[in-house]
């Protein structure tokens, strides 16, 4: 490394939306310090790998991503690595011993520390921080790397709901909302940068405010949210099942800037392994939870995550979660082959074996393929809303997303017209194929 030219970084951010807004909380304050960001490990001088732990696909990601990026120093002996995030937290008391390669470690209550820790390895020095996971949240500033016209809005960490099988509890903290005046703040800046879309998240938006002000407070936030001048669509991501109060879905039904899209993760749908994996409610209760908001609330788009082989799924229980489905036809599904994570209770109770869980997890996708096509169908005939993210030179299309699609994990909308990169449009669409609609900008 030249130590008489700005120290180049490249950060490579994994996992979920949260680490994301880690993420760019960290380019934020590098940048800050003096470091100058590059996109390619290669073109830097240090690689901070922002890492994501959840579930063990996630964490040979990042192994695989922390040696290959230590490939580096073959060529660079004086190359250094920082690890970040949920593997570096949850393995706190091994991960050097197991990769020495590594050079700085930061838990998730400590990410504030890059800065500091950049420093240490450029000089040489191993520097290792592991801050309280359940500490306030911190309020830094962030760099957008989303958009232009969509931006993710957390408004709380940790999870409080120890779900049997979930790691998340122990690896980042107890439940903490931010303060109302600083998500707020934060949303009317995002506005002023001209982003138009908020994605509200946190593993359970539901439950905000209950630890600060000791009641419900996602249906005031939302109004307020809503109150940002240029905030167009309001999304919701990670709604707890037995967390919704009439308020809540008044409010959600009758705001016309909330997205009708709504992300209810329920795993499954027996109650006998719904009580075995700590999920309060029953399946009669989330069958009735889905069928008032789909009254309420007309052209409701569901989004759900499922996992396959829980502890306690036999036969019957799959056969109960696959009939569920075919009623309840949601139209955005995601699911998981159970995966024991070790420390959890679930990982120490009787399950089926990887195969089966994975063959379950793909009867469940073949099931739900013909139910997200004839959603995606019926959207043919139709003017809707889209928001332009991008203008594709290769196909010629601009590319946006309808209140249908959240980012990254459902689908698009490429048209042809004249709308430009970060509005709203109105597009009549001429046809749908595989989960992308197509269409033409139509005449206001
Ligand atoms: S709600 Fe359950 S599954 Fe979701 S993060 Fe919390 S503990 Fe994990």
């Amino acid at each position: 490394m030249n130590t008489e030219m700005t120290p180049k970084f490249a950060l490579i951010s994994l996992g979920c939306a949260k680490n994301l807004v880690n993420s760019e909380q960290m380019l934020y304050l590098l940048t800050e310090a003096g470091y100058e960001p590059v996109s390619e490990p290669g073109d830097a001088d240090f690689a901070v790998i922002n890492t994501c732990g959840f579930i063990d696909a996630a964490k040979s990601e990042a192994i695989d991503t922390i040696l290959e990026t230590a490939k580096l120093k073959i060529n660079d002996p004086d190359y250094k690595i920082i690890v970040t995030g949920c593997l570096s937290e949850r393995y706190k008391d091994s991960i050097h011993s197991e990769l020495p390669e590594i050079d700085g470690l930061l838990g998730v209550g400590s990410f504030g520390n890059i800065a500091e820790c950049a420093e240490a390895v450029l000089s040489g020095r191993f520097y290792s921080s592991f801050e309280n996971s359940s500490a306030p949240v911190d309020e830094i500033p962030r760099v957008l790397t989303t958009g232009p016209s969509w931006a993710y809005l957390r408004i709380a960490e940790g999870c409080d709901n120890f779900c049997s099988f979930c790691a998340i509890p122990y690896i980042r903290g107890r439940y903490r909302s931010r303060k109302m005046e600083n998500i707020i703040e934060e949303a009317e800046d995002l506005a002023d940068h001209g982003v138009k879309e908020l994605i509200v998240i946190a593993q359970d938006i539901t439950r905000y405010g209950t630890d600060l002000y000791g009641r419900h407070k996602l249906s005031e936030l939302i109004r307020k949210l809503s109150d940002i001048p240029g905030i167009g669509w309001i999304r919701l991501h990670y709604l707890y099942p037995d967390q919704f109060d009439d308020e809540l879905i008044e409010e959600i039904a009758s705001n016309p800037k909330v997205c009708k899209y709504l992300d209810i993760p329920i795993q499954h749908i027996n109650n006998g392994i719904l009580k075995r994996m700590n999920r309060r409610g029953s399946g009669d209760e989330i069958r009735s939870l889905f069928k008032k908001l789909r009254e309420r609330i007309p052209g409701l788009v569901l989004r759900t995550s499922l996992i396959a082989g829980l502890p306690g799924e036999g036969e019957t229980e799959f056969e109960e979660l696959c009939s569920f489905l075919r009623e309840a036809r949601i139209e955005r599904a995601g699911v998981f082959p159970f995966s024991p994570e070790e420390g959890t209770p679930a990982a120490a109770m009787e399950h089926c074996s990887e195969d089966e869980a994975r063959r379950r997890a793909d009867l469940i996708m073949q099931l739900q393929a013909p139910i997200m096509d004839d959603f995606c169908n019926s959207f043919t005939g139709k003017t809707i809303d889209v928001l332009t993210e991008f203008y594709d030179e290769e196909s010629g299309y601009m590319v946006g997303r309808s209140y249908a699609d959240s980012p990254d994990i459902d689908g698009e909308v490429c048209f042809t017209g004249s709308a430009s990169e970060g509005t709203f449009a109105k597009v009549y669409i001429t046809k749908a194929e595989d989960g992308i609609l197509y269409g033409e900008e139509a005449e206001t």
